[in-house]
């Protein structure tokens, strides 16, 4: 980017966030100098478990507003967006690359990445051209289409992950700011009869899913579509819960045992917990340079070290 773009950009964008909550930006267009740059947050995530290594962007703005999206919280919260080139991205995912003997996972999430669906598709034909990755694609599945679709299946996308947060409807317009859970269950159907790769379906343990809940969710699910991959995730901002992870660690085996009836793919899986427990994450902060995008270590956990 020239100088005279970044300071555009740069100008653009900060003035577009004044009086607008930026997490709510939804109308990216006008800030992209050409379809080749995406908005995203600044920083970049790496963490390593026993089966594979995940590097994860994080795309800017949702059409969504969860009540305890991470993206709400420290330091995502207070960070101002930032455009980067689809070459800088991949520059800097081999930067973070561990040389670890385990496949790598990149997973392109948000934000709701379909805001930016033109340059997604640009990220993914180059990721697929230039790297091994296996690459995985994160929605809330409202602006998911079959015309996207297609066009994901042609450059390969391996998987789609389109969480699905309660089967109770009520409960699910209260957490997402309004939106039925009838988008997510249509979009799951859609990409069943259409996407070629696997499709995942984040369910995050929140304390309102209790045995019952989740079983008629994944009955539900089931009836969609036996081959889901099952991922049972963390509640890492629901509040006033002191012991959380304990708890989370408990359901993930009480759950497992009744997703284990429904479906043959689960994550992570409760027989084999440890292998599929974070052992290290990083993350890293993107900073613009006038000569292109500087990557440093912000934060580190080991597991055994902190
Ligand atoms: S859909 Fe995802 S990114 Fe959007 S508000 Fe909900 S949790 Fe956050």
């Amino acid at each position: 980017m020239s100088r005279r773009n970044f300071v555009k950009t740069t100008a653009a964008l900060s003035a577009a966030i004044v009086g607008i909550p930026p997490f709510n930006l939804t109308n990216l267009n006008k800030f992209f100098e050409n379809n080749d740059e995406l908005i995203i947050y600044p920083f970049l995530y790496r963490s390593v478990n026993g089966v594979f290594q995940i590097l994860d962007i994080k795309l800017w703005g949702c059409n969504w507003d969860c009540k305890w999206c991470t993206n709400k919280f420290q330091p995502l919260n207070k960070a101002m967006p930032i455009t980067v080139s689809i070459n800088e991205i991949i520059d800097s995912s081999n930067l973070m690359h561990l040389d670890v003997p385990l496949p790598t996972l990149f997973v392109i999430s948000g934000g709701e990445p379909l805001l930016q669906k033109v340059e997604v598709l640009k990220l993914i034909a180059s990721l697929k051209r230039k790297t091994d990755y296996t690459i995985s694609l994160e929605t809330n599945g409202y602006l998911i289409d079959e015309n996207f679709i297609e066009k994901v299946n042609k450059l390969n996308l391996d998987r789609i992950d389109i969480s699905f947060r309660n089967i109770d409807d009520e409960w699910h317009k209260w957490y997402t700011g309004g939106y039925s859970n009838r988008h997510v269950i249509d979009a799951l159907k859609l990409a069943t009869e259409t996407f070629e790769g696997l499709i995942g379906v984040p369910i995050i343990l929140f304390s309102a899913i209790n045995e019952i809940i989740f079983e008629k969710m994944c009955k539900l699910l089931h009836e969609i579509n036996p081959d889901f991959i099952i991922k049972m995730m963390y509640p890492i901002r629901e509040p006033n819960d002191k012991h959380q992870l304990e708890r989370y660690l408990r359901n993930v085996n009480r759950m497992g045992k009744i997703a284990s009836r429904y479906f043959y793919r689960i994550f992570p899986d409760p027989d084999n917990l440890n292998a599929f427990l974070p052992r290290e994450m990083v993350q890293y902060e993107v900073r613009r340079t006038y000569g292109g995008v500087d990557i440093t270590k912000s934060w580190r956990w080991k597991r055994g070290e902190n």
